[in-house]
């Protein structure tokens, strides 16, 4: 029997842990292809090794989000090797430091400005022409609770995922009346490296799993997911509320 993704070429940033190592695994067990895009080589391996345990096929692209030379060159090797995209799931993210903003460092402030928002404006302006050689390219942005709930010492952190979720939105309407739908996900709090940075003393055991968010994330890439500039909010009872 056919799998649901089968023969999609899908682009996952963040591979090498947490959301989008179980978003990757997810996807290669529903057929899909897997570019799995992170800087550790050997949480990329790992994926890799979960990913052929579920009968899967990944390559493997270890690279920093901050080099965007590499990311333009990504669309260029991804033409020449496949010819288009299917889908390209935004993952990747840093928390940066949950401190007020006169004190957060000047270097941290641009590192989130860079992973969070230019890295995926840079991957949007260097992949769409791909998606659009897709029959139903999909894209997926990752965003947070935080983008709109101004709490202090959240700001840099916060102001990033605000100006992805602008960034995504504006992609969704300029995609309207195209075969590209593109969509952003609330995972809410999840048993992560990054969410037990955030909230050292919280346990981490009464946290969902990232492999549960990873359904979800499956199904806003797959042709059938029609929905376009929507933000869906992740719910612990595992069904997406819009
Ligand atoms: P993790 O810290 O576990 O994973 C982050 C991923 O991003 C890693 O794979 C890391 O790979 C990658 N990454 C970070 N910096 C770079 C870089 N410079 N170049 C390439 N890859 C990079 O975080 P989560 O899985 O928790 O987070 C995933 C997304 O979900 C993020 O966008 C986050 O903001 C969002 N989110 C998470 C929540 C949670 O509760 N966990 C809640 C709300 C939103 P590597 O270090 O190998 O490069």
């Amino acid at each position: 029997m056919s799998k649901p993704l089968e023969s999609r070429i899908s682009l996952v940033t963040g591979a090498s842990r947490g959301i989008g190592r179980a978003a990757a695994v997810a996807l290669a067990a529903a057929g899909a292809h897997v570019i799995a895009v992170a800087r550790t080589v050997g949480g990329l391996e790992e994926a890799d090794d979960e990913i052929r345990k579920a009968g899967g096929q990944a390559t493997l692209v270890p690279l920093d989000l901050k080099d965007f030379e590499a990311l333009d060159r990504l669309g260029a090797s991804i033409f020449e090797r496949w010819g288009r995209l299917d889908a390209f799931f935004g993952n990747a993210g840093v928390l940066g430091a949950l401190t007020p903003l006169t004190h957060l460092d000047p270097k941290l402030f641009q590192e989130l400005l860079d992973i969070n928002v230019t890295a995926n404006w840079r991957l949007i302006r260097s992949l769409d022409p791909l998606l659009r050689r897709s029959e139903a390219g999909r894209a997926l942005f990752v965003s947070s609770g935080a983008a709109r709930k101004h709490r202090p010492y959240w700001g840099g952190y916060a102001m990033s995922k605000a100006a992805l979720e602008s960034l995504a939105l504006t992609y969704a309407a300029e995609c309207d009346g195209t075969n590209i739908k593109v969509n952003l996900l609330n995972p809410g709090p999840t048993r992560t490296a990054m969410r037990a940075k955030a909230m050292p003393g919280e346990d981490a055991a009464t946290l969902p799993p990232p492999e549960a968010l990873a359904p979800l994330v499956v199904e806003m890439l797959s042709p059938s997911y029609q929905k376009n500039g929507e933000l869906v909010a992740f719910h612990r009872d595992h069904s997406p509320s819009p």
